[in-house]
């Protein structure tokens, strides 16, 4: 059969930096039925998990067309390739987070012997904070772009959609269309906010899409929804020093260990952010001051209550963007209530065509729980691997301002498999050295080990709520991999002066009853 080649010339679209290289060709061709594919691997959308599914793919020898596109969020935002992380996600975040901790560090200076002159009066300067953020993720924007180069990775900037199973039409920025087909095709399309059905919450209010670029001080802010990016976004933007109301319809961090997502939110609102529990969003109207009047429900008092805001930020959960895929014309049909993607395996029930990252049904919504889930695809589809992504005991850090990391069961995920009796759960209050001068506040410095109790107490889930709790967490999660016991925790020297090590000096169980309240600093 006749192979139709045509070469097509596509600008790249979003911010295209001076001496990029400013065209690609991309050849076009219809597939024919001996199985002539213009690309090995076509991937939908260029975010943690596309990306690196196409890089592994390459490495294996494969031919490999990358698509991705961000469709404006209501309030306008958009961003370039790389997807969430790099551009409306972990990046930002931390890097706000890390902008409200140096503020934190810079009153806590003056206990040192710090000359600050009028301290009290030090604020942030939120648009250099903007840009500044915005700059990098520009660099990482640029950065990845020549990487798909330099990898002779064909990225299309457009927003793809089947046609039929093995052909993607590329709609691109100036309504234009391409087409292209491919043996193999990865969706690694993420997701994007969800707004909750009120009157005003998709014309006025803003997400986690808009705010590390939002082009003015946020003001009073009130953050609907307290996961994940509710509590972060609530936590640095308080410690910015903007007022914050975070309302929470059922409890903070649902699905963590609800003891250690207390510690979380104690913090919170010692440092000043105010939580309205058991409550739903009403609506938010816009008044003549531009301000924003929210209404909400109080569920458990049955009262209705008002206030007036600068900015409403919804942080009510994200959405998998699978609707605009046409799915239906390449035969996939394995889609959950939700819209996300039902692939144990990554294999869709069209064998050809896969899935990776947050449009995963019932899998952690985590960078790099999607990059390792990507490389470990390429090397089963282009290198003969065998090794499936396994997602248990993917440890994972809540950047609160007092920060929560975690890997395994919660305490109540525990009981709930293994019932109390089988259950040990090591725990401690500590206090981290750098918390002497200035006194902080230690109430909420916190850990536990939950373990089985039968010898020789394999641990199930660790947790610990303090500073730097990603890094604490990352090098005992490996540990948990390897079916680490209390024993040989115990047996583990710690290094001395850090909060990592107070894992290693667990030696109270809840069971005791005993004072998990620090004696002393080396005791
Ligand atoms: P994405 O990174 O979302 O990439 C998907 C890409 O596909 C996007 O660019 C999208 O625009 C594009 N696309 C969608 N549809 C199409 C289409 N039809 N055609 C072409 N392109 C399309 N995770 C962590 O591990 N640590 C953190 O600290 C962390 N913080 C976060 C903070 C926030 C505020 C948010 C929102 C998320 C955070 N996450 C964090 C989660 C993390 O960002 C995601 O798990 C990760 O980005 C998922 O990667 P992905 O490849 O599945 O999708
Ligand atoms: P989430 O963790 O699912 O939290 C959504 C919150 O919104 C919950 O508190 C939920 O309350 C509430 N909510 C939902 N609908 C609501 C409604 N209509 N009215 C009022 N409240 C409502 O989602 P997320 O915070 O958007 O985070 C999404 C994912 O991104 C996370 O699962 C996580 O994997 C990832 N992420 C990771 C990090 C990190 O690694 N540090 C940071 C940010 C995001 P209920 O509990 O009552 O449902």
């Amino acid at each position: 059969m006749t192979i139709i080649r045509n070469f097509v010339r596509i600008n790249f679209i979003t911010n295209p930096p001076k001496q990029a290289v400013s065209t690609l060709l991309i050849a076009r061709r219809t597939y024919s039925k001996n199985g002539t594919f213009d690309y090995d691997l076509a991937v939908i959308g260029g975010g943690s998990g596309g990306l690196a599914c196409a890089k592994e793919a390459v490495n294996n020898g494969a031919k490999v067309a990358v698509l991705d596109y961000v469709t404006p969020s209501p309030q306008g935002s958009k961003w370039g390739l790389g997807g969430t992380c790099v551009n409306v996600g972990c990046i930002p975040k931390k890097l706000m987070h890390q902008a409200a901790l140096l503020g934190e560090a810079i009153h806590e200076a003056t206990s040192y012997g710090w000359e600050i002159p009028a301290v009290d009066k030090v604020k942030i300067n939120w648009s250099t904070l903007t840009e500044s953020v915005q700059n990098h993720i520009k660099s990482v924007n640029w950065v990845t772009r020549v990487d798909l180069r330099d990898k002779k990775i064909d990225y299309i900037n457009g927003l793809g959609e089947f046609k039929d199973p093995h052909t993607i039409v590329a709609t691109l920025k100036n309504g234009s269309t391409k087409e292209l087909t491919a043996k193999n095709v990865v969706i690694a399309v993420g997701g994007r906010p969800h707004y909750p059905d009120i009157p005003g919450a998709v014309e006025y209010c803003i997400s986690s899409d808009d705010i590390f670029s939002l082009s003015h001080p946020p003001g009073k802010t009130l953050v609907v929804g307290a996961g994940y990016i509710g509590l972060e976004c609530a936590g640095f933007l308080n410690s910015l020093g903007y007022p914050v109301t975070v309302l929470v319809r059922s409890v903070p961090l649902r699905g963590f260990d609800q003891q250690m997502a207390r510690m979380v939110t104690n913090e919170m609102e010692q440092k000043g952010v105010h939580f309205e529990y058991k409550c739903v969003p009403l609506s938010v109207e816009k008044l003549e001051s531009g301000q924003l009047k929210a209404r909400w429900f109080n569920n458990e008092t049955q009262k209705q209550h008002e206030d007036v805001f600068d900015t409403v930020l919804m942080a009510t959960g994200r959405y998998a963007l699978t609707k605009q895929l046409r799915l239906d014309l390449a035969g996939v049909s394995c889609l959950s209530e939700s819209g996300k993607l039902v692939a144990a395996t990554e294999q869709s029930n069209v064998p050809h065509v896969y899935a990776v990252g947050d449009v995963l049904e019932g899998r952690p919504e985590l960078t790099p729980v999607a990059i390792h889930a990507g490389r470990l695809l390429a090397r089963r589809m282009f290198a003969g691997g065998q090794q499936q992504m396994d997602y248990d005991n993917v440890a994972t850090t809540v950047f609160t301002p007092l920060e929560y990391g975690c890997v395994g069961l919660s305490e109540e995920t525990a009981v709930q498999r293994f019932g109390t009796e089988n259950i040990e759960v090591y725990h401690a209050y500590y206090k981290p050295t750098e918390f002497f001068i200035p006194q902080r506040n230690i109430r909420n410095c916190y850990l536990k080990a939950v373990a089985l109790r039968d010898a020789p107490q394999r641990i199930l889930g660790l947790h610990f709520v303090g500073p730097v709790a990603g890094e604490v967490i990352q090098g005992f999660a490996a540990a948990i991999k390897c079916g680490i016991t209390m024993e040989q925790l115990s047996n583990t020297v710690g290094i001395h002066p850090t909060v990592a090590e107070e894992f290693t000096r667990l030696n109270i169980t809840k069971r005791s009853g005993k004072d998990p309240n620090p004696a002393s600093c080396c005791s």
